[in-house]
């Protein structure tokens, strides 16, 4: 039994305990704490458990954004040095571990999908990790390939066109639960196509994870309206006055 005189002793070691958990769950959150708050320090503790999906970024990755990426303009970001043109490996392992634990569940994903070229690395990384196959979608037609294939037509934000992306039928089927993957969320164009070839095939999309998320433009909610899980490693924003600003991610202050 707690004594009375305990209690603020007690209430001090959850506190600590609880963000001692927290902390090691989340290295990537800072957290505030005022002295008046100890009190609360279980119910806080719980309450940090229940955010820590909605408020967790990869701090390397945002690391790399901020240090290497450059804002072209309000609503375009590139990063070619670690995503787009060079690749990060390292940095490509660490998001393949997190969309596996993002996208964790009961029923295993049976293949990850992604488009090319900038959706392969991190596809590759989260399939490897899964230790299931990576299909890519291809944005022109091989010669290779025959009239087997699904289809989907999708606009691309960065070049201003419309591709007809392509998926052979021998990879995707219908007892296939698959996991979207892709570098950058913008209008959702991409990840829509992709979920439309995966449902053309029957097979069932578990998830679409995105490396950046450009949180002002309306890719998530569309993906969200059509039903989707979306899970995003960073989440921009905003790009204006040649800056980076993450989404808020401080649980406390
Ligand atoms: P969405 O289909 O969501 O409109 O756009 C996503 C696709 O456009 C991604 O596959 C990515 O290739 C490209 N994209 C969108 N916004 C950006 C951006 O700010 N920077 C870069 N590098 N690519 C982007």
């Amino acid at each position: 039994m707690t004594s009375k005189r305990n209690l603020p002793f007690n209430y001090f070691v959850f506190y600590k305990t609880g963000l001692l958990c927290y902390g090691n769950q989340n290295p990537n959150v800072s957290i505030h704490s005022k002295s008046s708050e100890l009190p609360f320090g279980f119910f806080i503790y719980f309450q940090l458990q229940l955010r820590i999906e909605e408020d967790h970024q990869m701090k390397l990755l945002k690391e790399e954004i901020l240090s290497k990426g450059i804002v072209l303009s309000d609503g375009v970001l590139k990063v070619d040095s670690f995503l787009n043109h060079q690749i990060n490996p390292i940095l490509s392992l660490e998001m393949g571990k997190e969309f596996v634990k993002r996208f964790h569940s009961e029923d295993p994903n049976t293949k990850v999908l992604t488009i090319e070229s900038s959706g392969i690395a991190p596809a590759f990384t989260t399939a490897l990790e899964l230790g299931v196959e990576l299909v890519f979608a291809r944005k022109k037609k091989s010669l290779t390939m025959n009239d087997n294939v699904y289809t989907a037509d999708v606009y691309s934000f960065t070049k201003q066109e419309t591709n007809t992306i392509t998926v052979s039928k021998d990879f995707i089927t219908e007892s296939d639960r698959v996991l979207i993957i892709d570098d950058f969320l913008a209008n959702g164009q991409a990840a829509l196509g992709l979920a439309q070839i995966v449902e053309q095939a029957g097979g069932t999309v578990s998830g679409i994870g995105i490396v950046i998320e450009k949180s002002f433009q309306p890719g998530r909610q569309v993906l969200l309206d059509a039903g989707y899980k979306v899970e995003s490693l960073a989440r921009i924003e905003s790009l204006k006055n040649n800056e980076v600003r993450f989404v808020d991610e401080t649980v406390l202050v």
